[in-house]
């Protein structure tokens, strides 16, 4: 009976390993996931900086335009006020030309101020379009990465499966039964020592007569509490050194 313990203890040792190897695989393409998140915000920005410049070029653009239509309708204003013989006329067109010339100055400082924002964007956009280059080379390589540390992974797994289920096979089949249930519900964690006199899964006191059962280890001893196969400290220590 003790071997086939050990022999139980050493396959959890392995269960354990291949847990830590699921979550290891399972975590992969998570990181993948968030990387490639944070490339298409990166990527969104750029495009959101890229609309607004064109917007401001085109407002500026806009305003150039509307600057140019009353350039024209002064210049005839002041034709009127200079040839006109009425006096009155001639006063009426050089207030409508006063009022354009204050229209113009204000479209004139908003449009600097538009083209000055188109120029500030334009060097935003060129940091983060290089930044996009870069980080795209990054995803395409850890891509990559991932892909070959998901089959090492997955062939790492497999070998150690092959070795878990070598040293479950020569263990007597009601007895694998009961631990690949446990196995189970506790992964890696079917068996466990005896603590003094409570069970080293749960914490469950064990009767006296239990206890002594567990230590002549003849049979298979499980937990009142969680039904884990419980064995000595010794035999315990013993296994665990050899894994
Ligand atoms: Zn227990």
């Amino acid at each position: 009976m003790e071997t086939n313990l050990s022999q139980l203890i050493l396959a959890q040792a392995l269960d354990q390993r291949l847990v830590v190897l699921a979550r290891r695989l399972a975590s992969l393409p998570l990181e993948l996931i968030e990387r490639e998140a944070s490339f298409a915000s990166l990527q969104a920005e750029v495009d959101e900086v890229d609309a607004e410049r064109k917007a401001s070029l085109a407002r500026a653009n806009d305003l150039e335009n509307q600057v140019r239509t009353r350039e024209a309708r002064i210049a005839k204003l002041e034709k009127i006020a200079i040839e006109s013989s009425d006096p009155s006329s001639a006063q009426v067109a050089r207030h409508e030309a006063e009022g354009h010339r204050a229209a113009n100055s204000d479209n004139q400082e908003e449009e600097l101020e538009l083209l000055e924002r188109a120029d500030t964007l334009a060097a935003k956009r060129e940091i983060l379009a290089a930044k996009v280059i870069e980080m795209e080379a990054d995803l395409i390589a850890f891509r990559k990465n991932v892909e070959q540390d998901g089959v090492g992974l997955k062939v790492e797994s497999e070998e150690i499966l092959l070795q878990r289920n070598a040293f479950v096979s020569t263990v007597p089949s009601p007895i694998t039964q009961a631990f690949e249930v446990l196995s189970a519900k506790h992964p890696g964690k079917a068996v466990v020592p005896l603590k003094g006199d409570s069970c080293g899964g749960c914490g469950s006191r064990l009767v006296p007569n239990d206890r002594l059962r567990v230590q002549a280890a003849k049979g298979l001893i499980r937990c009142p509490g969680c039904s884990r196969i419980l064995v000595t400290m010794e035999m315990w220590a013993k296994a665990s050194e050899t894994v």
